[in-house]
């Protein structure tokens, strides 16, 4: 058994985590080495990274889906890798690119999709509403290919009111005046999208739901046979103080539809332990989905859920694996290794401006290169 689940009194289960980020620019070897020492702190079976071609507000990388692939490919078959959208925000972004790109990832290999384009302050940035007919071709495809897509939809509603959002969220530019939509228009946006494409195979992450109410979360998965939520550290441990009965039914009833994911980042220890580098999320979403003692959770006292020998399985494991397969889809090297390429002449032409910071053109084009030797060295599809 690991230290970490012996540790902190876990049950020996070697958790799956669903949501994985790696924003932060670092030459692809370090990305990877602060990946595997991840999964070996945590004890993790598999991990899905998700690509960001852009954050809220750690930056652009343009790069983020052939990183997300290599990486996967580094890590071995049981981890996985969803892709993401490219946006320009300007007459470039046309449905019928939105279609290439989705094509692309799908043709790449990828395991699903990721969006935060539901996130508020990319939502504006983006400047479409979610149901648009901009994204019809895409949803359409993604559902007819069943990819699965996570996205994240909306914010805690305290980003709604000023008086209630941390110094860090106001510049971080995540408070949501009047020029942001709101979340129930976020809402209506998404029942649209999913009234076109019943079959999506969506997970909403952080378990956010509109009411933020166990039984607005229950509804939401009663009226979507595909969909799901993962347990993303967001705002769901403060809110199980509200209903705490209620939401430890839900938690209990729909175990089979909820998966664990963190939000971990490719953050550099920088000589702390791997706990004070990685561990508040993970290790207090633990706590809630399995400990027995009450615990403290950004200044609120947090129960634990209590499951179940089962259902802790299904939510920390099982779940992922029956909704991604046993081992990931299989790569197209050759045509990965003709993405790097065309990303590397793009940096090189300066074709993504200030985007992409001048001090790391020459460290985003070394880690295209490395890629690109890596996707050649490899016969072309496995
Ligand atoms: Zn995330």
């Amino acid at each position: 058994m690991s230290d970490y689940l012996k540790e902190h009194g876990f049950s020996d289960l070697r958790a799956c985590d669903a949501h994985i980020h790696i924003i932060y620019p670092h030459p692809i070897e370090e990305t990877e080495q602060i990946l595997r020492s991840v999964c070996g702190y945590f004890a993790y079976d598999r991990i899905a990274i998700m690509s960001m071609t852009e954050s809220s507000n750690k930056g652009c990388d343009p790069f983020a889906n052939v990183k997300a692939l290599y990486l996967r490919e580094r890590l071995g078959v049981h981890h996985y890798a969803f892709g993401s959208l490219f946006h320009w925000y300007d007459g470039r972004d046309t449905a019928q690119s939105f279609l290439e790109q989705v094509r692309k990832i799908d043709a790449l290999g990828f395991d699903g999709v990721k969006m935060l384009e539901g996130k508020p302050i990319m939502r504006k940035r983006f400047a479409h509403p979610l149901d648009d007919p901009i994204l019809d071709g895409f949803w359409g495809y993604i559902e007819a290919r069943r990819l699965p897509i996570t996205l994240h939809l909306t914010d805690p509603s305290d980003m709604w009111d000023r008086s209630k959002c941390s110094e860090y969220a106001i510049r971080a530019g995540w408070f949501c005046d009047e020029t942001f939509p709101t979340r129930r228009q976020l809402f209506a946006e998404m029942e649209g999208f999913m009234r076109k494409f019943p079959a999506l195979r969506l997970t909403l992450a952080h378990l956010f739901n509109v009411e933020e109410t166990p039984r607005a979360a229950a509804q939401f998965l009663e009226a979507h046979e595909y969909a799901g939520f993962d347990l993303t550290p967001g705002d769901l441990m403060r809110l199980s103080l509200r209903e705490p009965e209620n939401w430890r039914a839900f938690y209990r009833d729909y175990s089979t539809r909820l998966m664990y994911g963190t939000d971990t980042y490719n953050i550099s220890r920088d000589g702390k332990t791997p706990e004070e580098a990685w561990g508040y999320r993970p290790t207090h979403l633990r706590m809630f989905l399995e400990g027995q003692e009450d615990f403290e959770y950004a200044g609120d006292i947090i129960q634990p859920l209590k499951l179940d020998g089962r259902q802790k399985r299904l939510i920390l494991r099982d779940n992922l694996i029956a909704h991604l397969g046993e081992c990931h889809r299989p790569a197209d090297y050759a045509l990965a290794a003709e993405e790097c390429a065309r990303l590397r002449e793009m940096l090189k032409k300066g074709e993504f401006g200030d985007r992409v910071s001048g001090e790391r053109i020459p460290m985003e084009s070394r880690n295209l290169e490395v890629m690109e030797a890596f996707f050649r060295g490899q016969p072309a599809v496995r």
